[in-house]
């Protein structure tokens, strides 16, 4: 290993800072090696660990999931409520009079895009997944490129670009979001929901899946500072916990979950923000 190599996974992705230590799991994981920055709190992946590897143009990440790697109705229903979810959220910051139109970096099927243009916009779509990617173009008839962000080109600007669970498995982060905010309008919005790591203990009970696929594990303090280094306004950004009834298992155990609602800001389980690109 050269020393460039050796100093790069010790310098932080998001503050270039070296000040940072290894994250200690409560079990020890063999592939997972995470680096926790005293700087800007953000946690981020060891170039050592293994997930460089996974392809997910050939469906590697979601055959990997348990639940949730195919477009059943427990899916459909997840998302459409998720989608509703969203856009309630971002109308109540989006101008009035700036157009409709809208990028989602990762969409999945396509539901949330799905959603957007029954109410009007004009929406386009990047996801790398085969499965996901042939339902949104050959069920929902969707504008959408089956390809990897890296490998992405900006033709156009939007006014609003939307990342939901997908800003932490991109690589390369400053460089990813300076390339996000170049396809953004003048004064056009950037959604952002990753899972909240404001208490990083709870990285022991990540879905391996999840392990594999993120090469950035946010707290609240660290998004915060990546969107704003990287000229945006932040407009709201709020830690939340939804209450899922899609499976038996999510119903029985809804009661729980509904009080666990109850828990401070930053032990709730996502993580959401809506900024403005800076003029
Ligand atoms: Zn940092």
């Amino acid at each position: 290993m050269s020393i460039q190599d050796i100093k790069r996974k010790k310098t932080c992705p998001s503050c270039y800072s070296n000040n940072n230590e290894h994250f200690s799991f409560f079990r020890p994981k063999e592939n997972i090696r995470l680096r926790v920055c005293f700087d800007c709190d953000l946690i981020f992946k060891d170039t050592n660990s293994s997930n460089e590897t996974l392809k997910v143009q050939e469906g590697e990440y979601y055959s990997s999931k348990k639940i949730g790697s195919l477009v059943d109705q427990r899916h459909l229903k997840h998302h459409k409520r998720r989608a509703r979810n969203h856009l309630h959220y971002i109308s109540k910051y989006f101008d009035k009079d700036f157009d409709k139109s809208v990028l989602d970096i990762g969409c999945g099927a396509g539901i949330f895009l799905d959603y957007l243009k029954q109410k009007g916009w004009k929406v386009e779509g990047i996801e790398p997944d085969p499965i996901m990617h042939s339902y949104a173009v050959r069920k929902l008839g969707l504008n959408i490129k089956q390809t990897l962000f890296c490998d992405w080109a900006p033709e156009k600007e939007y006014s609003l670009v939307y990342l939901s669970h997908v800003l932490d498995d991109l690589p390369d982060l400053n460089q990813n979001i300076n390339k996000i905010s170049k396809s953004i309008k003048k004064g056009g919005y950037l959604f952002i929901e990753v899972p909240n790591h404001s208490w990083p203990f709870r990285l022991n009970f990540e879905k391996e899946e999840d392990l594999n696929m993120g090469h950035y594990f946010f707290s609240i303090s660290s998004l915060e500072k990546i969107i704003e280094n990287n000229n945006f306004k932040i407009l709201d950004i709020t830690t939340f916990h939804l209450v899922h009834l899609n499976t038996i298992f999510q119903k029985i155990i809804s009661p729980i979950m509904v009080l666990l609602k109850l828990r401070t800001k930053k032990y709730r389980p996502y993580l959401r923000l809506i900024a403005k690109k800076g003029c």
